[in-house]
């Protein structure tokens, strides 16, 4: 199959993987972000949040009733898609601002080639249309699309689509704009009730993962420090660490920051600190003059966490797993070192990892580079050659999509190019990961290095 050779070894599944250089003797802060970073969820989840927001879209929104009739569809959408508010379609864009043919939905139905040639006028989308959205989704001016860069917007895709699929076979007339904030209010509004169900039965959503309190004293051992910043309100994210680690995990925390209102928490400048009384679980009005361990803030920004503790820069590794709201300002406007925690490359990796895949993926590339040698070949013979190669190259091409995910295939490529998604992760994340608990086969004193890849006018090593 591969002529001889042996196919290039496996990926770890449980790698780290450097986008840049970091040294972990550097660092002496330790951050963390708590949903999907510490807080591993289960698909009930996903469940759960689309069940809810479906509910509230029929009772609350009066939406048809034969809606509730439409279950989440796992694995439907993946994280890193767009959604273009105005023409009501999920699509898939890559780091060029192109869009991926055959990665364009409208509710569950594909659109063709065509079609979307005829909408968009092109394959580009220009970068007014395609980022006026903020980092955090908020609405800003002219927005037309908004990107799923977080898990929890991806059952909520999944009702979005259900809804489009159902409104478009009932032939029932829709604004895409304004069915898209009624199911974004409806998901929104369900959260207080999501985080009871959660906590009252956290072993029903979570997946408790016993390295995690060994990850946490081996930095402790080390002379870390550690700190939690999140949005999630105390109570939620106290019952899940309860559920993952005891009823003594706030004393592995040097400050406790909930309700951060990330990405606000890394840009506002002026916003103060208060207590979360534990007692009451309400707030104190007590000026916040340092932070102490063993206590609860909510709010707060970033600036105060720093001059408070005089942990700056370099210093700080901070993990998180949405890339706009946990690491690019943390990254671009206060030099913390960044680590991603994207829950999906356990199953990309495995796939990529299969023989089939790699087999695929050599081929495609030989094939390439014949079509390329040989495109101007002259004579009958030659020329049809070149288009059996051509295509030939296109199947291996959805072939190497279709394994990831039958519609929108890979979160970190596209035909061509990495994903929009990979672009903007690897820009704010020195280190990506599918787990922290993973870092546990490292050392804290182990430096990561980026790989060097060839630069297209750069010879490539004589090695690869
Ligand atoms: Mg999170």
């Amino acid at each position: 199959m591969f002529s001889g050779k042996k196919p290039p070894p496996d990926v770890e599944v449980d790698g780290v993987f450097a986008t840049n250089e970091l040294d972990l003797k550097n660092v002496s802060v330790y951050g963390f972000d708590y949903d999907y970073t510490l807080a591993c969820y289960k698909e009930s989840v996903d469940h759960l949040i689309y069940n809810l927001g479906r509910e509230t879209l029929v009772r609350k929104l009066k939406y048809p009733s034969e809606i509730l009739k439409l279950n989440y569809q796992p694995g439907f959408a993946v994280r890193g898609l767009h959604f273009d508010i105005g023409k009501g379609l999920l699509l898939k864009v890559d780091s060029f601002h192109q869009i991926q043919l055959g990665c364009v939905y409208r509710g569950l139905t594909p659109l063709s080639d065509e079609e979307v040639l005829n909408l968009y006028g092109q394959h580009y989308i220009p970068a007014d249309y395609l980022e006026s959205y903020a980092h955090n989704g908020s609405q800003q001016g002219s927005s037309k699309m908004a990107q799923l860069a977080d898990l929890f917007s991806v059952p909520e895709m999944s009702l979005l689509c259900n809804a489009t699929e159902y409104f478009v076979n009932n032939h029932i007339d829709y604004h895409p704009d304004i069915l898209f904030r009624d199911v974004k209010s409806a998901v929104q509004s369900i959260h207080p009730v999501m985080h009871q169900i959660v906590q009252n039965k956290p072993e029903d959503y979570l997946e408790k993962d016993p390295q995690l309190e060994v990850f946490f004293n081996r930095l402790i051992n080390a002379g870390k420090k550690l700190f939690l910043v999140t949005n999630s309100p105390f109570t939620f994210v106290n019952k899940g660490m309860q559920y993952l680690i005891g009823k003594h995990w706030r004393d592995i925390f040097d400050v406790v920051i909930v309700q951060a209102r990330k990405p606000k928490f890394f840009t506002d400048k002026n916003r103060p600190f208060r207590i979360y009384d534990l007692n009451h679980q309400n707030h104190v009005w007590d000026k916040v003059r340092k932070l102490e361990k063993g206590q609860v803030y909510t709010e707060g920004t970033v600036r105060q966490l720093q001059d408070m503790t005089g942990w700056k820069g370099g210093s700080v590794l901070y993990f998180g797993d949405h890339p706009y709201t946990d690491l690019a300002d943390a990254s671009l406007m206060h030099g913390w070192r960044t680590g991603a925690i994207i829950k999906e490359l356990t199953s990309e990796i495995q796939t990529l990892n299969t023989s089939q895949f790699k087999w695929h993926v050599n081929w495609l590339q030989v094939l390439q580079q014949l079509i390329e040698q040989y495109q101007e070949s002259e004579g009958e013979h030659s020329r049809k050659l070149i288009r059996e190669w051509i295509a030939e190259r296109d199947q291996l091409r959805k072939d190497t999509k279709h394994v990831f995910n039958e519609q929108f295939g890979s979160l970190f490529r596209t035909y061509h190019n990495p994903t929009y998604f990979s672009r903007r992760l690897f820009r704010f994340a020195d280190v990506y990961t599918s787990n922290v608990t993973n870092f546990l086969r490292f050392s804290p004193k182990h430096t990561f290095y980026a790989r060097r890849g060839a630069l297209p006018h750069e010879y490539r090593s004589w090695f690869v």
